[in-house]
């Protein structure tokens, strides 16, 4: 502080070492997650008899948390940044959804990626509604010193919301095992002692659960054989496409290779690779350890995300960001199955152009459902402190993944719709008659 106060003579937020954050910008039209969701909601909704006041309550975010707040960083400076917490749903427990580092964090992407997790803990019949946390930043630009400083302040200004009974965050995009142990080990110094479960993803050794890392991109990998196994195909060499080699997508492309699948490319955010005898993704993922880019990996010829996404394969994993197929490029995509391993990867223009061309869609609620899966066993083993070995925890979840599939799978025959209008009517019914059961109160 000493060093700021210094600096206080000359007005210009530069000389006073205060960095200015821009304002958030608000994306619109067909690219806005947060219209997206509500779009959905409202296409399933048209397929409920529910009572109007019930839909509205459930059309909108229960509560919305915006904070701005400085961190120091290692040259003295101070920075501003923008956060945020929203929950979309109390009505089935305790709030549930990760946390995002990126630039682009916005609220009205925090609001639809909330809305997503209450439709998708109800369609997993997890006992938690839904919410979602980010800050404004690109982790990659600060040290870790900086990181575990924004982590901590970042906690501490949703520790409001925050708790093992009340919500539970947990890594999204751009935060990992690390910054969750940040986030616990800072609620847990407020209240004075332990308290694991008030984050899920952490570490195994404070109380994570084995099988959490991986459990995202095998629930991807469960959803696809099953969704083979239904047409009638067999997974041996079929070939797969994966945009975004992340945690997802790398978990779910060596899954399938394991299962005798042809990954033939993957790309990250700055493009990737192609071959048309398959990659094979351990290699690429030890070249990543190496130092290397997903883009740079030796003997496959390079491609963009956009035509990895126009690849004539038999599985297309979207695993990267949101809005990645949309009206502009829906008619050119040549998969027969798109597994959604991201939140919101297609806009609803683009969905009714996929529906139309044929393609089976693993919608993202499901699909995905995987890390919020195990995350709940996490928060288990916590809340019991007795823990279960890692096949215990793999069993668990192909048996949940599996049933979720084909209760969408009866729904989408006995609605007649697609497999993500059934999933949210599913996911939407579910919440709704848990609130007609509550009642309203007072
Ligand atoms: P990650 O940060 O580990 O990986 C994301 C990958 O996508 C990276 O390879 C990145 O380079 C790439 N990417 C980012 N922007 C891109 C773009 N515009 N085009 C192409 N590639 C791009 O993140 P993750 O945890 O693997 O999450 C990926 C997606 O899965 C997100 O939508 C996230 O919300 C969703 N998801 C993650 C989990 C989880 O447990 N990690 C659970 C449910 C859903």
């Amino acid at each position: 502080m000493h060093e700021i106060d210094q600096k206080c003579g000359d007005a210009s937020p530069k000389t006073l070492g205060v960095h200015r954050s821009p304002l958030p910008q608000r994306t619109q039209g067909e690219e806005n997650p947060y219209e997206n969701a509500i779009a959905q909601f409202d296409k399933a909704v048209s397929h409920l008899r529910l009572h109007n006041g019930i839909a509205e309550a459930l059309r909108h975010p229960k509560r919305e948390l915006s904070v701005t707040f400085p961190v120091l960083m290692d040259n003295g400076d101070i920075k501003v940044f923008r956060g945020y917490r929203v929950h979309h749903s109390v009505v089935k427990g305790p709030t549930k959804g990760g946390i995002r580092y990126a630039k682009a964090v916005a609220l009205d992407e925090v609001r639809a990626l909330a809305m997503w997790m209450t439709w998708k803990c109800a369609l997993m019949n997890l006992p938690y509604g839904g919410a979602k946390g980010g800050v404004a930043v690109d982790p990659k630009e600060l040290s870790s010193r900086e990181l575990e400083r924004l982590t901590r302040r970042y906690a501490t200004e949703i520790s409001v919301l925050m708790g093992p009974e009340s919500d539970i965050p947990a890594p999204d995009v751009g935060t990992n095992p690390q910054i969750m142990a940040w986030i616990m080990d800072t609620y847990s110094m407020h209240r004075g002692f332990s308290i694991p479960a008030v984050v899920t993803g952490k570490p195994v050794e404070i109380g994570g659960s084995l099988g959490r890392t991986e459990a995202t991109g095998r629930g991807v990998a469960i959803t696809i054989l099953e969704s083979m196994r239904r047409k009638g195909l067999d997974p041996k060499n079929k070939t797969v496409a994966v945009q975004g080699f992340g945690n997802v997508g790398s978990v779910a492309a060596k899954t399938l290779y394991d299962m005798g699948m042809s990954i033939v490319a993957v790309t990250c955010s700055r493009g990737g690779v192609f071959h048309g005898k398959g990659l094979n993704p351990y290699a690429v993922i030890k070249h990543l350890e190496e130092g290397g880019c997903v883009f740079n990996f030796p003997d496959a010829d390079h491609i963009t995300n956009e035509e990895l996404l126009q690849l004539d394969c038999d599985v297309l994993v979207a695993a990267a960001v949101e809005n990645q197929i949309t009206s502009r490029n829906a008619d050119k995509i040549r998969a027969g199955i798109l597994a959604e391993g991201a939140n919101g990867p297609t806009t609803p223009e683009a969905d009714e152009i996929l529906n139309d061309k044929g393609i089976f869609i693993i919608p993202d609620i499901l699909c995905n459902a995987g890390g919020v899966t195990v995350s709940y066993l996490e928060w288990v083993q916590d809340l019991q402190s007795f823990f279960w070995p890692v096949n215990e925890i793999n069993n668990k979840l192909e048996g949940l993944m599996i049933k979720a599939f084909d209760s969408v799978m009866e729904c989408a025959q006995r609605y007649r719709v697609s497999n993500r209008e059934a999933a949210q009517i599913l996911a939407i019914k579910r919440v709704a008659d848990a609130m007609v059961i509550r009642g309203i109160y007072p």
